[in-house]
């Protein structure tokens, strides 16, 4: 494997990649093609996925199933405008979203990536608040540890330490955080874990319009699994304190916890739900925020009687054509099933790092498995010898994590386990 003739020189100078210097870049390696659980480099190495490119390509790539859908929607139209016009895509989404989600879900906004569902449900909560008389109620809570999103607002939520809001100063608005839930998925719920929450909404309950959290998985801030309880009881503070409870299900979202989505592991049902992600199984950009009845009645019932936000590619009907292709095979694909045997295998075979000396932590819910280490990870050398076994995985700080597509082989899964313990096992020494 020539690493060195793997790097293309464009890319190096030009492009800009997430989260490194445009002048020293980490390194990244060109993909050729991608199918089913592989990616297959410009040499012709073959990755097995871990990723599933950011928790999106469920189905793994190149599905002729979901290849076919965009096709098909192409030759009648890629694309119109949202305004004033709509489409059959579009409401045959819509009737699946309403089905998998709360009950009291009704209204959906399209949108054109988790950042800006953020944006607007951000955006929506405080409109609700402004129409119900309570302009003051402009601001939120949040769990530290949390990630939502690089745009303004969104990134004004994030944990206020990785989201390096250091950086931003006094342009960023400033939030409440309260230290995120001590109590862990799967263990016991400790009654003091709610009470800094409890404190900040009634010192601040005035000028709150709502809390905005990841359901049961923190992504990108930590990944962190926290008990059930904290959501029914931060529900239950949000009704007794007239505040809007806002889910981020954007990576959560569409079986990855081993729920169709993580509010069913509690029950408590939000007023404002954010997807997206695996939405469209990993084929293009698109999000949805969906909503109750109250709250979308009581924004268009006050001025300005209409919801302000409207972008440009809202509801683009490629993406909604294969984002009902995605949600058909899904739930005709058995994702429990493979979503549970995932988690078993990710349980036995990644429990031997626990063990190693540079480990902190080792952790698994659904088709997610952690291992936390001590020290952060060099993010050139850890992907370097990934890429050397085989393996596509991308660590961020003390996370060494998979969350592979779900049609991933056992044989596959074993491959990305094997190359992690290993790994993780040589940072140790
Ligand atoms: N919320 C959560 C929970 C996420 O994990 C992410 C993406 N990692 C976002 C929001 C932002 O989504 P996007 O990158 O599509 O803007």
């Amino acid at each position: 494997m020539n690493f060195e003739a793997m790097t293309d020189s464009f890319d190096r100078d030009h492009l800009w990649h997430p989260y490194t210097s445009a002048t020293r870049p980490l390194p990244t390696y060109k993909v050729k093609r991608a199918e089913g659980c592989v990616i297959t480099l410009e040499d012709g190495t073959e990755l097995i996925e871990g990723m599933s490119s950011w928790w999106c390509a469920v189905h793994g790539y190149n599905h002729p199933v979901l290849n076919a859908a965009i096709e098909k929607q192409l030759k009648s139209m890629a694309h119109v405008m949202f305004g004033g016009l709509t489409h059959e895509p579009a409401i045959a989404l819509g009737k699946r979203l309403l089905q998998l989600t709360p009950p009291s879900m009704s209204r959906i906004f399209y949108a054109d990536s988790g950042s800006v569902a953020v944006e607007v449900a951000l955006k929506m909560a405080v409109q609700y608040q402004f129409a119900k008389g309570c302009p003051q109620r402009n601001n939120f809570v949040t769990i530290r540890s949390g990630y939502h999103g690089d745009t303004w607002n969104a990134m004004s939520v994030c944990d206020p330490v990785t989201g390096m809001h250091s950086l931003f100063g006094n342009a960023l608005p400033v939030r409440h955080f309260v230290p995120s839930p001590k109590s862990r998925f799967g263990g016991e719920w400790d009654e003091t874990d709610i009470l800094p929450l409890k404190e900040t909404i009634e010192a601040h309950e005035n000028e709150l319009a709502g809390l905005i959290l990841e359901p049961i998985v923190q992504g990108a801030g930590g990944m962190r699994f926290y008990h059930p309880q904290y959501l029914r009881e931060a529900a239950r503070l949000c009704r007794e304190h007239g505040m809007l409870l806002l889910f981020d299900e954007i990576a959560t979202g569409f079986g990855r916890t081993g729920k169709l989505f993580a509010w069913e592991h509690a029950g408590g049902e939000p007023d404002i739900m954010c997807i997206g992600k695996a939405l469209t199984g990993g084929y293009m950009t698109f999000s949805a925020v969906l909503t109750t009845d109250a709250v979308a009645e009581c924004i268009s019932d006050h001025y300005p009687h209409a919801f302000m936000h409207g972008p440009t590619f809202m509801g683009n009907p490629l993406a909604c054509a294969v984002a009902c292709a995605s949600i058909d095979l899904l739930l005709s694909s058995g994702w429990q099933e493979n979503v549970k045997r995932i988690e078993t295998q990710l349980k036995e075979e990644l429990a031997p790092a626990a063990s190693l000396p540079g480990v902190a932590d080792v952790r698994v819910l659904g088709a997610i498995g952690v291992i936390e280490t001590r020290r952060e990870v060099d993010m050139a050398r850890i992907q370097r010898r990934f890429v050397e076994e085989g393996v596509w995985v991308r660590p961020f700080g003390k996370l060494v994590y998979i969350m592979p597509p779900f049609i991933i082989q056992p044989e596959q899964l074993s491959k990305l386990t094997a190359a992690l313990v290993k790994i993780v096992g040589e940072e140790s020494l």
